[in-house]
């Protein structure tokens, strides 16, 4: 399936005022930059397997919210190449198309309020984001969730990790904090009310039978 990025006005995007979206991607910063403090800290001298190129906390599904897509768009948009923007459309149609009945089962979970883990969990697939060296081509603007992997806990207090990390610290003794409590910290942001995968937002917005450069957030 072939690329064609063309750029999108995020503002118009989103649907809110330029004000209110620049206040939400300000907001967006500063949680971010605090997550990264605190799980920088109770992650010191644990020396976890993460490094660049590893990527496995990025091949499976990945969730977001709207604003944080958003957010991760107007970063990619100004800061890659076009070529390098392409591709990233480009794949994420093509695993849209992939993966089309789990991701619109999960879109039909989220809108009927059900737990769509049991879906969640059959979804696996390399983010689009993801460049040939396996580093992720918008790291800075990454979304939350793949911020808290490997660092923090379930609600259940299991660990929110790939196996690698489970390993890695089986009989450590470890202080992480709970996953959806962080995650929680952008509930006050619009934009906010549900989650979904890179592919799904990728497709609503270049795909030529969807809704052609509008999104439906809600
Ligand atoms: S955006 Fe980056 S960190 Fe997030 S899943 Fe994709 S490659 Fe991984």
């Amino acid at each position: 399936m072939s690329g064609g990025w063309q750029p999108l006005d995020v503002v118009q995007l989103s649907g809110l005022a330029e004000t209110a979206l620049s206040s939400a991607f300000s907001q967006i910063e500063s949680i971010y930059s605090s997550v990264d403090m605190v799980l920088g800290a109770v992650s010191r001298g644990l020396d976890l397997p993460c490094m660049r190129g590893c990527s496995a906390c990025c091949r499976q599904s990945v969730f977001l919210t709207p604003i944080e897509f958003l957010y991760g768009w107007d970063w990619a948009q100004k800061h890659l190449s076009h070529d390098a923007l392409d591709d990233i459309v480009s794949r994420g149609l093509s695993l849209y198309q992939q993966h089309q009945e789990l991701i619109e089962a999960l879109e039909e979970a989220s809108h009927q309020q059900r737990d769509a883990f049991s879906v969640a969990r059959l979804l696996r697939f390399d983010c689009p984001y993801l460049g040939e060296d396996g580093a992720c081509r918008i790291y800075p603007a990454r979304e939350l969730l793949g911020r808290l992997f490997g660092a923090s806990l379930l609600e259940d207090g299991a660990l929110y990790a790939c196996s690698m990390i489970e390993e890695h610290l089986r009989d450590i003794p470890i202080a992480f904090p709970r996953a959806p409590q962080l995650a929680r910290a952008l509930q006050d942001l619009p934009l906010t009310s549900r989650r979904q995968v890179y592919p799904y937002y990728i497709h609503h917005l270049y795909h030529p039978d969807a809704s052609s450069g509008s999104m439906p957030w809600w």
